[in-house]
C-alpha cells in the first residue's frame, strides 16, 4: 500500500531530487491543488502540482511552533 504523505502549510519538504542550488529542502507556502514551494537553500519559490509533488517528497519535517 502505498503511504499517503501529509503535509501543511509551513513544513519542510525533503524531496528526492536536490535543487540546482544543491538543497532538498524546501518549505511549503500555499496548500491547494497547486502547491507553492519556497528553497530553504536559495529563496527561490516554485508551483507544482500536488500530485506530481507528493511523487517527490522523501520525507515531510513538521514545523509545529
Ligand atoms: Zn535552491
Amino acid at each position: 500500500m502505498p503511504e499517503i504523505i501529509r503535509f501543511s502549510t509551513g513544513d519542510i519538504l525533503e524531496l528526492k531530487k536536490p535543487h540546482p542550488c544543491g538543497s532538498k529542502q524546501f518549505r511549503c507556502e500555499r496548500g491547494g491543488s497547486d502547491i507553492r514551494i519556497v528553497c530553504i537553500g536559495c529563496g527561490r519559490d516554485m508551483t507544482i502540482p500536488r500530485i506530481k509533488l507528493e511523487k517527490s517528497i522523501k520525507k515531510v519535517i513538521k514545523e509545529d511552533s
